[in-house]
């Protein structure tokens, strides 16, 4: 299996622009109205802002956001079917081993090799989950580790509070853009960064195939009581925002709430509850203090599900060079 190098490619224009830091002008409204809903589907749009926005939740960019948790409302309409939840359950499995394994273990902090195919794969299964695209996700995360708790944290519970580590920070003009200077090895991926840009792309096409999967089902098995409109709430818009909640609790719960294991600068924390919810993640003081094993969960009591997943994906020859935990990090254990 050939490891995928980046091809050496310039990047175009318009995605070097979407990387840069913002021009300081105030651009007439209708114009930035424009290029601010633009953004929705082509997330290179430039959008000037003043320096003192910057951290500022972006409203307008949010309005997705917060009309997809409106959207689980829609469950009091289209009511429920064992088949939307077993759905809705196995989308949720199946995009969080996609985040952890791949643009967690793998984007972000390359514990694993792959094959271009696999890695494609993944990344777009990754896209689906509405966390943007791997890039921006790879990014912010290395920003994360190299810079955790502190100031330039993008997303410390200890610095900006729990409420923006969950949900505030990536709503800001700042983290909207991916800095690209950040992951140099993956930007020479053509088809990565389409699925940085166009990060609408996936998720659509998703909850599309979910309603029209309800509407057949409704037609050919009609026994199973399902509908289009209950497929996407269950499929799409539950499974989504609870993946997301999930996810999050490790910039915010994981920082705050568990026991420390390894003497970290930062304040990650060992949580059970929040590994099994995040199928390995919230061995977090395990993995701040050694960020480079594909495992989290350093003892074979710490359920660690991605671990597993990945074992298995190994022995499928899917992936290879899996790292382990050196026996050195075990040795500075606390108990
Ligand atoms: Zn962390
Ligand atoms: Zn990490």
């Amino acid at each position: 299996m050939a490891t995928p190098r980046p091809p050496r490619i310039a990047l175009p224009r318009r995605v070097e622009a979407s990387t840069g830091g913002a021009t300081h002008q105030a651009s007439p409204k209708p114009a930035w109205l424009l290029r601010t809903l633009r953004r929705w589907f082509d997330t290179s749009a430039v959008v000037e802002v003043d320096e003192a926005r910057e951290d500022r939740i972006d409203w307008l960019r949010a309005v997705p956001f917060v009309a997809m948790h409106l959207a689980c409302l829609g469950v009091a309409w289209v009511g429920v079917s064992p088949i939307a939840l077993l759905v809705a359950a196995a989308l949720y499995a199946l995009r969080m081993f996609a985040l952890t394994g791949f643009y967690h273990r793998y984007f972000s902090h390359r514990s694993f090799q792959t094959s271009r195919t696999v890695q494609f794969v993944f990344a777009t299964i990754g896209a689906s989950c509405v966390q943007r695209g791997p890039l921006w996700w790879a990014a912010h995360h290395r920003q994360h580790h190299r810079h955790a708790d502190t100031a330039n944290d993008p997303h410390s519970p200890g610095v900006h509070g729990f409420l923006w580590s969950h949900v505030g920070w990536f709503l800001t003009p700042r983290n909207f853009r991916t800095d690209l200077s950040r992951v140099p090895d993956l930007a020479g991926y053509p088809e990565l960064r389409w699925l940085d840009r166009y990060d609408i792309a996936v998720p659509v096409l998703l909850a599309l195939a979910l309603y029209g999967l309800g509407v057949l089902l409704q037609d050919i098995a009609p026994q199973l009581g399902t509908s289009g409109g209950q497929m996407l709430v269950w499929g799409f818009f539950v499974s989504t925002i609870v993946l997301f909640h999930a996810t999050v609790t490790i910039n915010s719960l994981a920082h705050r709430l568990g026991r420390r294991r390894f003497e970290t600068k930062d304040d990650s924390r060992n949580n059970l509850w929040l590994a099994l919810l995040t199928f390995g993640e919230g061995w977090h003081n395990n993995h701040h203090f050694f960020p480079g094993s594909s495992r989290q969960g350093f003892r074979w009591w710490e359920v660690d599900l991605t671990w597993y997943g990945l074992k298995l994906m190994a022995a499928l020859g899917l992936v290879r060079g899996l790292k382990p935990v050196p026996a050195w990090v075990l040795a500075r254990a606390r108990y």
